[in-house]
């Protein structure tokens, strides 16, 4: 558990609200006080949260899946029904169902090609400094596609300093005067990260870049029949995936229950 802080001059509630859903995934919330305002902000918030690692999670996820029996098999396919060649059953050469997770993928992928998926470009800056609670801000004085949060990861790892969502932009190159206005708004927001030296004071891991997978219009999570074969799509997060991962989940799997029992009464 983490202690979480959000600032900004909008309503105590909206700020709150965005900082919850859009940055950490709060899966539990204990405490909630509005703070005194600092310099430059209308209000502030504080809570107790979740911070998902995900260099740990994810791995575990895997394990899990391994241990329940999951076979992997790694390919790139050009079109959704070559899912059916790439794992059909070793006993029968048949394939139940796919169940498309495609990310920014979907958009290219024959059978799908959803062009209102698109990348959100979000930049990083990794840094060995660390803060004893997450931060954020509800927007910045930068424009509307920049953000500012720091979020030091649990059992280790570095702080990630944030950040952008830069909509349709799919520069994977460091952009060197964004991070530099991500550490600046990152120190100003955090002081103690540099103990008071400014953005000199940061130790820099690494810079990164990662596309969000955007659909306009919200993630798509429905079924449809491909070329004679139920298709359960689920893409098209954005910056929310690890957030409505086990919503999502459960509804992929009603899905695959209903298509599943609609072929046996065929
Ligand atoms: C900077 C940044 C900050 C973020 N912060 C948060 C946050 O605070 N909270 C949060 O919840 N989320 C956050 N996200 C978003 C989160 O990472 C995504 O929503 C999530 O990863 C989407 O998961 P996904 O499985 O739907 O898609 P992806 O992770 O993109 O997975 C799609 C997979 O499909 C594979 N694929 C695609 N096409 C094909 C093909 N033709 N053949 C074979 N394989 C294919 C890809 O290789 C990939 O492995 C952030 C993202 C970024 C970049």
């Amino acid at each position: 558990m983490v202690q979480g802080c959000g600032s900004r001059r909008e309503s105590t509630i909206v700020a709150l609200a965005k900082f919850v859903l859009f940055r950490i995934g709060a899966l539990t919330f204990h405490q909630f006080r509005v703070l005194s305002a600092k310099e430059g902000m209308d209000s502030r918030t504080s809570f107790t949260s979740v911070c998902i690692n995900t260099a740990l999670y994810l791995p575990w996820l895997v394990s899990q899946c391994l241990r329940n029996g999951v076979s992997f098999q790694r390919k790139v396919i050009q079109h959704i029904c070559d899912a059916k060649k790439a794992s059909s059953d070793p006993l029968t050469g048949k394939v139940d169902l796919i169940v498309n997770f495609t990310g920014l993928g979907a958009n290219k992928l024959g059978g799908v090609q959803d062009r209102s998926v698109i990348p959100a470009r979000g930049q990083i800056v990794v840094v060995r400094n660390k803060s004893d609670r997450i931060i954020g801000t509800s927007g910045t004085d930068d424009g509307d596609d920049e953000t500012c949060y720091v979020m030091t990861r649990a059992a280790g790892g570095g702080t990630v300093l944030g950040g952008s969502y830069q909509k349709g932009d799919s520069n994977s190159q460091v952009d060197l005067n964004l991070a530099t206005r991500i550490m600046q708004r990152a120190v100003r927001v955090c002081p103690e990260l540099t103990g008071g030296k400014g953005i000199e004071g940061l130790d820099v891991i690494r810079h990164s870049v990662g596309f969000r997978p955007l659909r306009i219009g919200g993630t798509r999570v429905d079924k449809e029949m491909i070329d004679g074969t139920w298709v359960v799509h689920c893409y098209g997060a954005g910056g929310a995936g690890y957030q409505q991962s086990y919503g999502c989940a459960q509804d992929v799997m009603h899905l695959v229950d209903q298509a599943l029992n609609a072929r046996a009464r065929l």
